[in-house]
């Protein structure tokens, strides 16, 4: 795969430059609450600014239907971006507002919510092209996206010739990092999967096991495997449609000598919220009136030794109900020896990389992915239509 560069951008100096971003940032109150995709653009913005005669920044925020509506503006954003380059961001209340046309040299635009239009999720050809047309050339730095067939990440790029279209530096890094993972992971390759989205999760875990010496499981993934081995696993969270894929991922495991684990001690309860009774028990002894919501200290300790061992690894999903403090040693044991491994070491998805950060390890983690599906549909091996796109 050859993704072309902001360096392989041809004419760059006076362009007028659509940028498409990952800004779907949390707001509440008109306030920006969590500004991690603000910062992560930062780079790619500078590199543009300092070239272009405008640039025209572009996302999709929030779960806006086709039509606008104020809760999914990115009016907030504008100003949280304004603060973090300290310069003016104009605001463009309506993304095919053609106002970049006549933008004076040196405007940073923010073009309003992609999804207030149908046409972006359609891929609608006339969207794309009203989008597209008053810039020169188009950047895609939203990795978040890149497995969508979204216009403002397929249907535009398809409307630029090389040379006029690139990645930026985000994308850049998660298609380096996740491509190692998949492409040429060194041994011993370690991934660690948990969660509770298990059934996001098939796909992934099949290609996984074809990659990896080892795989742990945790989380309510575990429980699922638990249900194929026969065990009773009382209350526990579970998905029962996906004991097939459990089943087969044992098989294929068993097939290649790849070393599947499961924990052997687990934290059950009777509440999450107001638990009256903790107990640590193997996973043949959970009552029916319990459920799962951690791994024991057994297993954190066996997982931590494998984890110490490998030359990559891979980890998407927590381990336990890592949100309550009583519940996420487990999952915390993962974060930290991660750290403290000197694997190649990425984390992808939404509640595992909200783990690693109240671990405080990122620092010590080589790539955290900023696309929860986008890297789980990477590393499944599946294309990606926004890298095709910009490819072609
Ligand atoms: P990610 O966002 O990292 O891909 P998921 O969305 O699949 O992960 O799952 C994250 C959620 O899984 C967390 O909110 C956590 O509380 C939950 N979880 C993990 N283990 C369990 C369990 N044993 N029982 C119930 N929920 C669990
Ligand atoms: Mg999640």
């Amino acid at each position: 795969m050859s993704l072309p560069t902001l360096d392989d951008l041809d004419g760059v100096k006076g362009a007028k430059v659509l940028a498409r971003l990952d800004l779907n940032v949390p707001v509440k109150g008109g306030e920006v609450m969590d500004a991690t995709r603000i910062t992560a653009a930062l780079p790619t913005l500078r590199w543009l600014l300092d070239r272009a005669d405008v640039v025209a920044a572009c996302s999709h925020l929030g779960k806006a239907k086709g039509a606008p509506d104020p809760a999914f503006s990115l009016e907030p954003v504008a100003a949280a971006l304004s603060r973090a380059l300290d310069r003016p961001v104009q605001f463009v209340a309506d993304c095919l507002d053609g106002a970049a046309a006549e933008a004076a040299p040196g405007t940073l635009l923010l073009l309003e919510n992609l999804r207030f239009y149908p046409g972006e999720k359609a891929n609608d050809p006339d969207f794309a092209k009203r989008l597209a047309a008053p810039y020169t050339h188009y950047v895609n730095d939203a990795f978040g996206t890149a497995h969508r067939a979204h216009a403002s990440v397929v249907g535009v790029p398809a409307l630029y010739g090389p040379a006029k279209k690139a990645a930026g530096f985000l994308m850049g890094s998660e298609v380096a990092s996740l491509g190692r993972v998949v492409n040429d992971p060194e041994q011993p390759f370690v991934a660690v999967v948990g969660g509770a989205k298990v059934s996001t999760k098939t796909a992934p875990l099949e290609a996984l096991v074809k990659k990896v010496s080892s795989l742990l499981i945790g989380g309510g993934m575990a429980n699922t495997f638990f249900l194929a081995k026969g065990l009773e696993i009382g209350r526990s969270l579970v998905e029962e449609d996906m004991v097939a894929t459990a089943r087969n991922v044992l098989a294929a495991a068993a097939e290649r000598g790849v070393e599947v684990m499961l924990p052997d001690d687990v934290v059950v309860t009777d509440s999450i919220d107001d638990p009256r009774h903790i107990d640590v028990v193997n996973p043949d002894a959970v009552a029916s009136d319990r459920m799962i919501v951690d791994m024991g200290p057994q297993t954190r300790e066996r997982y931590s030794h494998v984890l110490s061992t490998a030359r990559t690894v891979f980890w998407n999903g927590p381990m336990g109900v890592f949100e309550v403090d009583r519940f996420a040693a487990g999952t915390l044991a993962v974060a930290e020896a991660l750290a403290a491994s000197s694997a190649f070491s990425v984390v992808g998805g939404g509640e595992s990389v909200m783990a690693i950060r109240r671990a405080g390890v990122v620092d010590s983690i080589d790539h955290v992915s900023t696309g929860g599906g986008a890297s789980l549909q990477f590393i499944t091996g599946d294309e990606m239509p926004a890298l095709v796109a910009l490819e072609a």
